[in-house]
């Protein structure tokens, strides 16, 4: 009992930082996976970050890990993915604030005119007006048979629905089961593969393949803008965002260093942060990113940074769309009763 209080009693004065997870700044139609924050609710994080927390580039962060110490209460920004809400909203605020912030690309999709493969499976099946009742598909040797009955035909009501609806949370309807079961078949798949199934799927629905601009990446103009004043930086999301557990080695590999590749010669700049996609990685992940000499990465795991944290295994918690107040009150919680 003893040693028990006495090691929660270490753990609480010991050092320790946090490094907060975005992906979009942005009020879309819907945000299936709670991964949008608005626009005046971000702004609302930034004061609450500059008033009482002291907010430190992520480089800072892991250089003074790889010393052997973190600063205490330091706080990190990171985004990941690359849409190009993060140029147009994210990056004028944080210079506002002047806050550091790093964004983890995944650069086969900088400068495409396409969304990702989660955001248009999520427009495909949640909001197109009217689709075939029956879908058979052949997923990754798998046989799909799916009725969507009477939701065939998207009522307002049932969009409304969807509009709300969070994938933590049961499915709200057969359109959004569907949703999750090809969502989870669809997220180990290589991106060729998965380009090819939503094909299928665009042509089973006879949907355009339209491109909605609030769900664009960035350009490379954009992409290059983002580190001019120096504030900012990016980090290494793969090529593809890919589930890397799923992959071989050589596929890993491939992923990792064209990524790392690609954002130095764009940004004429070392870029040694990466941010495994989806949190998803394996010892192979961790063998990579040690042998490219990587100084840290990071998973989506909720834990705080420490001295003895693993280098390639550092936690982040994901932001949510909160009001300043709840803000406050995760963050402090987080420094407080997290692992
Ligand atoms: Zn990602």
């Amino acid at each position: 009992m003893k040693s028990r209080i006495l090691y929660r009693l270490r753990n609480l004065f010991a050092h320790r930082a946090m490094v907060l997870m975005y992906h979009r700044v942005a009020t879309p139609a819907s945000d299936v996976w709670d991964i949008a924050v608005a626009p005046d609710r971000f702004e609302q994080h930034l004061q609450v970050l500059r008033k009482h927390y002291s907010v430190i580039p992520l480089q800072q962060l892991t250089a003074s890990l790889r010393n052997g110490s973190v600063p205490n209460q330091g706080v990190a920004i990171t985004f990941d993915d690359g849409y190009a809400d993060n140029y147009q909203i994210a990056k004028p605020l944080l210079e506002k604030y002047e806050l550091p912030a790093t964004f983890f690309i995944s650069s086969a999709h900088i400068n495409q005119v396409k969304e990702f493969w989660w955001d248009e499976l999520e427009r495909l099946l949640l909001f197109t007006e009217q689709l075939p009742q029956q879908l058979a598909l052949q997923v990754a040797g798998h046989q799909l048979e799916f009725n969507l009955e009477q939701e065939s035909v998207l009522n307002p009501e049932l969009q409304q629905r969807h509009s709300h609806w969070k994938a933590s949370t049961p499915p709200v309807s057969l359109r959004s089961s569907l949703y999750l079961k090809l969502y989870t078949l669809l997220k180990p798949l290589l991106y060729l593969q998965q380009q090819h199934l939503l094909q299928q799927l665009k042509e089973w629905a006879g949907v355009r393949p339209d491109v909605r601009t609030e769900y664009k990446c960035m350009t490379l103009d954009q992409l290059k803008d983002m580190t001019s004043s120096g504030l900012l930086s990016v980090g290494i999301h793969t090529s593809t965002h890919p589930a890397l557990a799923s992959h071989t080695a050589y596929v890993q590999q491939k992923e990792m260093e064209g990524n790392k590749q690609f954002l130095e010669q764009t940004l004429n700049t070392r870029v040694t942060i990466l941010a495994y996609p989806y949190g998803d990685h394996n010892e192979d992940s961790v063998a990579i990113a040690e042998s490219l000499s990587l100084e840290a990465a990071f998973t989506t795991e909720a834990k705080l940074i420490r001295k003895n944290s693993h280098r390639y295994r550092l936690g982040r918690f994901q932001v949510q769309n909160w009001a300043a107040k709840e803000f406050s009150k995760k963050l402090n919680y987080w420094f407080n009763i997290a692992k």
